[in-house]
């Protein structure tokens, strides 16, 4: 596995004596490990939790993952490597979306406090992701009496600043700069997102260690690209791919209008991994666009795909891009380089850290169609440079 965020050591020391495995409450109250991804609400963070509580689980810590009951028929615990498991709590109505969740929170956090006494557990560390799961570490770090860690994966104010229409409430703003204050460290995932925390939060350096995400190499890697179009059922042509939720933030409708602008040789198809496949009210917009650009002819919608055949799906294509507003990571473009498929991307976020411009990808600094255009013109039609 390659670098998930490795942020603690497997043991721990107590009165210098007893070496003893580090046992962690990871909370992340509304993204569960073993959701599908590329749906409204389900992407990175959960890719990532996964593979954390896994990975560490393996290397001997005792991992175990508090996430909502998001349907009766789940079982309270799941394995889901030697010393990691996800546990199930009841908070709210199932089926409550990620933004109603808020004042359920002392629910949670009641019957997550119940379970650890009734199973006598034990932790020595709390690690929460989001600012929901923040809320619920800040309350445990005063009840259990232990540290806590915390990742924010996006930020509010961030998100606010790039796209005002995005609307974050007012109490999550006030509840991150809450929690940076209680932390006793914070988990970056890239130098924009820890320059973020500090200038939008005023959060103090020093708790904040950048540790950006990783890519199982053994898992995204490079395969003969006619064979993973083949896989695909995809007859040869060039291929632009995106991969994401389907979200304003992700900026798939600017990518749509750089469609008519691309002049190549040979007229490229562009597929869109993610989202339901058409009934959210996100996809019904985008596939307006299409109409009204008159391009139903090149653009595809999949819906969500497994990581298994977004392998192939990496391979098939020419280039993938990334034309979002926000990313405090943005893993699809290391899955994608990993599979050696170059990114253009826009100048934003994690993807500063991980696109070197003109080595493998490039990042576009406007959001507007006609540099985007070039910069994927200039590596559909220049196969040295890809
Ligand atoms: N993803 C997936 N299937 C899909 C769409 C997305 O498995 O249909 C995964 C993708 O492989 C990546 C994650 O969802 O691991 C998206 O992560 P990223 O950090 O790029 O975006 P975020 O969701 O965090 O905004």
């Amino acid at each position: 596995m390659g670098p998930y965020a490795l942020g603690y050591p497997a043991f721990h020391w107590v009165n210098g004596m007893e070496r003893k495995t580090l046992r962690v409450a990871v909370i992340s109250v509304h993204g569960c490990p073993l959701a599908r991804l590329g749906e409204k609400d389900t992407g990175g963070m959960n890719v990532y939790l996964l593979q954390l509580a896994r990975e560490l689980g393996l290397r001997g810590l005792q991992m175990d993952v508090y996430t909502r009951y998001h349907d009766p028929a789940d079982p309270q615990v799941v394995k889901l490597s030697e010393n990691a498991r996800v546990i199930h709590i009841k908070a709210g109505r199932w089926g409550e979306t990620k933004g109603n969740i808020y004042p359920h929170l002392p629910e949670f956090i009641r019957n997550l406090c119940r379970f650890v006494k009734a199973n006598d557990l034990r932790y020595d560390l709390v690690h929460s992701h989001y600012w929901l799961s923040g809320c619920v570490a800040v309350a445990l770090k005063k009840h259990l009496s232990i540290p806590f860690i915390a990742s924010f994966h996006t930020l509010g104010e961030a998100k606010r600043r790039v796209l005002p229409r995005e609307r974050e409430p007012e109490v999550r703003i006030e509840t991150e700069k809450k929690i940076m204050e209680d932390a006793d460290s914070i988990i970056a995932l890239s130098t924009e997102d820890k320059k973020q925390m500090i200038g939008l939060y005023e959060a103090s350096s020093f708790k904040i260690e950048v540790i950006p995400s990783g890519v199982d190499l053994n898992f995204f890697k490079p395969l003969e690209q006619r064979a993973a179009r083949g896989e695909l059922g995809l007859k040869d042509a060039k291929t632009i791919l995106f991969v994401g939720r389907i979200e304003p933030i992700k900026g798939i409708d600017l990518l749509l209008k750089t469609i008519p602008y691309i002049d190549c040789r040979e007229r490229p198809r562009l597929i869109i991994v993610g989202g339901d496949g058409g009934g959210n009210g996100e996809i019904t917009g985008l596939r307006k666009i299409v109409g009204q650009l008159g391009i139903e002819g090149d653009v595809t919608f999949t819906g969500t795909v497994s990581q298994e055949r977004l392998i192939h799906f990496y391979n098939a294509a020419d280039i993938c891009v990334i034309p979002s507003y926000y990313e405090s990571f943005g893993l699809v473009a290391v899955e994608s380089l990993a599979c050696g498929t170059p990114v253009v991307a826009s100048r934003v976020g994690g993807l500063l850290d991980t696109i070197k411009d003109g080595k493998n990808g490039y990042l576009v600094p406007w959001h507007c169609p006609e540099p985007f255009a070039e910069r994927m013109e200039l590596l559909l039609e220049n196969e040295a440079l890809r």
